[in-house]
């Protein structure tokens, strides 16, 4: 029975990481008779991180390389990673070495003794500024009511059995979010806690801006919750709205109706406020709709070398 692991890097201007991570977990591979390939996906870097994989595919017979036409993001990368991979079991981690390899041989391992989904889960977050471990705490919360599962110490690092892989790669929605979705897929699934490591080389790719873009895409994609949020602004408007009514027609009837302008431009002020606030939920929604019916691939590839079909 084929036995082998494809390994899924997603990589986005790591070019002075490629080498390193190739030879590391080629060494450690081999020395645990782990039959593997690396697939390097190029999610549209703007280094030499393609030339590098194109040279390491020249020296080492399991290295492939998918190469994007522009950066898709690492959903993006992830899927296509998985596409291409032809093992028995599929890994995802990160091309920077911050996943250590050590914990792939743990979940293998685990693999082997028959489950289909292995989690790895962060034991310590790594070094992390006050701000981005509120913004995170906050994220995951938010994520983890709306899947009814604990998100806050989950990371893209997952060995996947092929049946989960195809079941994955049959969903036909355009914005996936691997994290959660790997546990929505449902299966045997185990968990493997590991270290964050220290980025040796290079530099994170996210700004807040992209983090922030990120939580809103993954938390609308997961959840309904902000739109009905729209609904229950509506109810206490009602509320407020009867017992501002029954006071206006009690003042009305005993006689002193012109006082209280200032609660006139109040209420108006914060209903207009509210109203566009939800109006702005719904239309992002809308959007996301819009983006979903279009039907668009969820990446290009330009290039494809090492794989069976280049
Ligand atoms: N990555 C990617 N496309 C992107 C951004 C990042 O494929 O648009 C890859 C990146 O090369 C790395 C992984 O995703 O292998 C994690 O990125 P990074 O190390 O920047 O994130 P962090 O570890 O800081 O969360
Ligand atoms: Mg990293």
């Amino acid at each position: 029975m084929d036995k082998t692991l494809s390994i899924v890097l997603p990589s986005y201007n790591e070019e002075q990481m490629i080498e390193k991570t190739t030879e590391t977990i080629t060494d450690l591979m081999e020395q645990e008779g782990i039959p593997f390939e690396l697939i390097f996906v190029n999610d549209g870097s703007k280094d030499g991180t393609w030339e590098e994989i194109l040279k390491q595919k020249d020296i080492n017979p399991h290295v492939k390389g998918v190469c994007f036409s522009r950066n898709f993001g690492k959903e993006a990368a992830i899927s296509a990673g998985m596409d291409q991979a032809a093992g028995a079991c599929v890994a995802v981690m990160d091309c920077d070495l911050q996943h250590p390899p050590e914990t792939l041989v743990t979940m293998y391992r685990l693999w082997e003794s028959g489950f289909q989904v292995i989690e790895g889960i962060k034991a310590s977050r790594g070094k992390e500024s006050l701000i981005y471990k509120m913004f995170a705490k906050t994220f995951y919360k938010i994520i983890s009511n709306a899947t009814g599962i604990d998100m806050s110490r989950a990371s893209d690092f997952k060995l996947l059995d092929r049946q989960v892989v195809d079941e994955y790669l049959r969903l036909p929605e355009r914005n996936v979010f691997f994290r959660a979705l790997s546990s929505w897929v449902g299966f045997k699934t185990t968990y493997v806690e590991f270290d964050v490591q220290q980025r040796t080389a290079g530099k994170s790719k996210w700004s807040f801006k992209s983090l922030a873009r990120y939580a809103v895409n993954n938390i609308t994609s997961f959840s309904a919750a902000p739109m009905q949020i729209v609904t229950f602004f509506g109810f206490i408007f009602f509320l407020v709205a009867v017992i501002l009514g029954i006071q206006s027609l009690y003042m009305y009837f005993s006689g002193h109706a012109v006082e209280g302008f200032t609660t006139v431009i109040l209420l108006l002020l914060f209903v207009g406020s509210v109203l566009m606030f939800s109006l702005g939920v719904i239309g992002y929604y809308i959007s996301k709709i819009y983006e979903e019916v279009k039907m668009r691939p969820r990446y290009i590839i330009s290039e494809i070398v090492g794989t069976d079909i280049d």
